[in-house]
């Protein structure tokens, strides 16, 4: 496998870490708001491995707000501070950091008001991902690489590179990113380095069966009987469009006492349907006026540039998401247009 690190960042990682100074010094690593299981599955191997380097340090993980409960068994991912709704014990941790490892975002702004705080401090940063296009002058070390599947993947070729001694805990994390990425690894996944990655992931003695049936066999009887409800009332299938959409409000959130991540994955199913090309799925945010978007599509039809284009957001050629500010009918109508202008994509055998 090339090596992913070029000898300048190398250097440079080494330069940031370990922090000197007779300290080992804090640590904060941070995640993107609404974290996900490649977002939690970086930050808390990362947190390990880094850990076991520089036993002296003072390491936290931080993400902006919580992470849904499917998430919660990884290892480590008991540890990680949540700032929104704890900002004042939190953000003192954030501007004490002597260093800040960003995980699995390329904007400052996916951290919503974390980011702020990052943004105003003089902390010397790195940035791991592999979202396109990363905001200009994020970080000191930049470590973006859209190519790869998943942050876990990046990181695990940095750690690799770097000590290739990876724990049973921190190989598990990893797969986790890597699998929940890719959907069990049916997109974005074609590349045979995944495959040799996760082999080395089963020599640490990683159990994938068990992390798959924790991530996707974890349904509530509630979850299940949502999961039926949208796809048998709310489903909309625009035919010509090859295009289905979903919605989700929050009364219906009250009505199936439906928790936070419940409604994990439920943009995929409808791709399951012959012809489908284009999934939206469309969610009240619990905190805020505005709807959250979340689009997957199947072959070439680039949903980063749709969500870059009517939604404020971006990610990946088949998953990204984005943010309406405003209300369901309003993010609906901008579904609408955004078909509209993508149709001869969407039209084409
Ligand atoms: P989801 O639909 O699961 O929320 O997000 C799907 C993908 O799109 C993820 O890889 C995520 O990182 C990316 N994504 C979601 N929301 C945004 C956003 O607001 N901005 C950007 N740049 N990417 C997003
Ligand atoms: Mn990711």
């Amino acid at each position: 496998m090339t090596p992913i690190l070029t000898e300048q960042q190398r250097a440079l990682w080494h330069q940031l870490l370990p922090l000197g100074g007779g300290r080992e010094g804090a640590i904060v690593i941070t995640c993107h708001r609404g974290p996900d299981g490649d977002a939690v599955g970086s930050a808390t191997a990362l947190a390990s491995w880094l850990r076991r380097h520089h036993p002296e340090a003072d390491i936290h993980i931080v993400a902006p707000n919580i992470f849904p409960d499917f998430l919660k068994w990884i290892p480590g991912a008991e540890d990680i501070l949540i700032y929104e709704g704890h900002e004042d014990e939190v953000r003192p941790i954030v501007e004490a950091a002597d260093l800040v490892i960003m995980c699995d975002h390329g904007e400052l702004k996916r951290m919503w008001t974390l980011g702020d705080i990052v943004r105003d401090h003089p902390t010397p940063r790195i940035m791991i991902d592999h979202h396109l296009d990363p905001e200009p002058d994020i970080a000191d070390l930049v470590i973006s690489h859209p190519e790869l599947s998943s942050t876990c993947e990046v990181l695990l070729r940095v750690m690799l590179e770097l000590d290739s001694n990876i724990t049973r805990s921190e190989a598990t994390s990893l797969y986790t990113g890597m699998m929940t990425d890719t959907g069990a690894f049916t997109y974005a996944s074609n590349r045979p380095e995944i495959f040799e990655l996760i082999s080395i992931l089963l020599s640490c003695g990683i159990d994938k069966d068990k992390i798959y049936r924790n991530i996707f066999f974890t349904y509530s009887p509630n979850r299940m009987k949502l999961m039926g409800y949208l796809l048998y009332v709310k489903l909309d299938v625009w035919k010509k469009a090859h295009t289905s959409v979903m919605t989700f409000t929050n009364a219906e959130r009250r009505r199936f006492g439906a928790l936070n991540g419940d409604t994990e994955g439920f943009v995929n199913m409808p791709l399951q349907i012959l012809g489908m090309k284009l999934s939206v799925f469309l969610r009240e945010d619990t905190e805020h006026p505005c709807i959250r978007v979340s689009l997957r599509s199947v072959d070439d039809f680039p949903c980063n540039e749709m969500a870059a284009e009517f939604f404020g957001g971006g990610g990946h050629k088949n998953a990204a998401g984005g943010e309406v500010w405003g209300t369901m009918d309003d993010a609906l109508a901008l579904v609408k247009k955004a078909v509209q202008k993508y149709m001869p994509l969407l039209k084409a055998e």
